[in-house]
Order: C-alpha cells, then structure tokens, then sequence
C-alpha cells in the first residue's frame, strides 16, 4: 500500500490522530498526537493489523505471522484451529464469522468420530 501512495504522490503519516475538523476554506485540518497540525485537501485513515501469537507455538504462521489453515479452518497442529483477523486472508467481520461456523463444524465432526458416531 505504501508503494502505491508513493506512485500516487500522497503522503502518508503514521501518528495517532487527536483531532480532526474542517480545512480554514477546504479539506481537512488534522491535529496529530504532539500537537502539530496539518490541512490535506483528502485524508483516507487506514488501519492495519498486527498479529501476535503470545505463548502460542506451533502452528505454522506466513512471513508476516498470520496462522495458515486448510480444511475447516484446522491449523498444522491437529485439532487447533484459528479463524478471524489471525489467519490469511480477508479482514472482515463476515469472514470471520463464516470461517468460525467452519472450524465448528470441523471441530464437531472430529468429536463425532473420535466417539465412533460418524464415518470417516
Ligand atoms: C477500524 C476498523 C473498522 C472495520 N470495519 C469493518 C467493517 O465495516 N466491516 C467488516 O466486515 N469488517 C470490518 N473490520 C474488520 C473486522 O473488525 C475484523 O475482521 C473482525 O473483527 C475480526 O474478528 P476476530 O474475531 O478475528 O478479531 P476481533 O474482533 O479483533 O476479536 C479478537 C478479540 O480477542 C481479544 N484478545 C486479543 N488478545 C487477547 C488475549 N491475549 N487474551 C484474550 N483476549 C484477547 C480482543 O480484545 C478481541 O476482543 C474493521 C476493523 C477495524 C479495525
């Protein structure tokens, strides 16, 4: 992302934001943390995520730490599974949302046949 705003000549300022209000005739006048106060004709905020794995060992992780998974959201370490911000993929509430019905349902059927009540 910050190649691209390169190419598009935009700055980009990484600080939290106190305040933000009307330019003086156009635009935006942003109060960062520290007092300084700048006018952009456009802001875009943006967030991003960082994942941190805490005492968690284990799982296979990409190069920027997020959890891999495959079928039913199962994790390299059988019978963990990881869905949401943590894994590849899509940041999104939905996401998250249908990856952990998922893992459920892959967590129920490993249950299942473990007690001999299903196939597999
Ligand atoms: C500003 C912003 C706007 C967004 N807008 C949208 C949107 O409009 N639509 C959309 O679909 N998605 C949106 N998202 C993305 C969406 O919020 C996430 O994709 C979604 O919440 C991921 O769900 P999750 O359960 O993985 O993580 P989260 O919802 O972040 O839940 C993780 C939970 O774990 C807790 N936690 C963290 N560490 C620990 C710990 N060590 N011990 C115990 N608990 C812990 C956290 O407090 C949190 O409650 C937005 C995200 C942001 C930041």
């Amino acid at each position: 992302m910050r190649a691209r705003l390169a190419r598009w000549e935009s700055d980009v300022v990484e600080a939290p934001v106190m305040a933000i209000g009307a330019g003086a005739e156009t635009g935006v006048a942003i109060r960062f943390a520290g007092g300084a106060v700048e006018r952009f004709d456009v802001a875009c905020s943006a967030m991003g995520v960082d994942v941190r794995l805490p005492g968690v060992a284990g799982p296979d992780v990409t190069a920027d730490g997020r959890v891999v998974t495959g079928a039913g959201q199962e994790t390299s370490v059988p019978a963990l599974y990881a869905v949401g911000d943590v894994v590849t993929g899509l940041n999104q509430i939905g996401v998250a949302m249908a990856q952990g019905e998922a893992a459920a349902v892959a967590a129920h059927t490993r249950l299942r046949r473990a007690e001999g009540l299903a196939a597999g």
